[in-house]
């Protein structure tokens, strides 16, 4: 089994959250929506799941 720290998850490339859902898969392949800031593409990055925090802290610096 693998520990839930080593998990994969989608989060937004815009604000680091998780509620990512799969809305349509066109032409150009899988689009994705976060529920949080309403981010809409096909790009999304995937992280483990105990790296979220340090890539939510990094945005949010980066948007100073
Ligand atoms: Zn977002």
């Amino acid at each position: 089994m693998i520990p839930d720290d080593y998990k994969i998850v989608k989060i937004c490339p815009q604000c680091g959250s998780p509620k990512i859902n799969w809305i349509n898969g066109g032409i150009g392949g899988p689009v994705y929506k976060c529920d949080d800031c309403n981010y809409v593409g096909a790009f999304i990055l995937e992280v483990r799941l105990k790296d979220i925090q340090k890539f939510q802290r990094e945005m949010r610096e980066n948007r100073r």
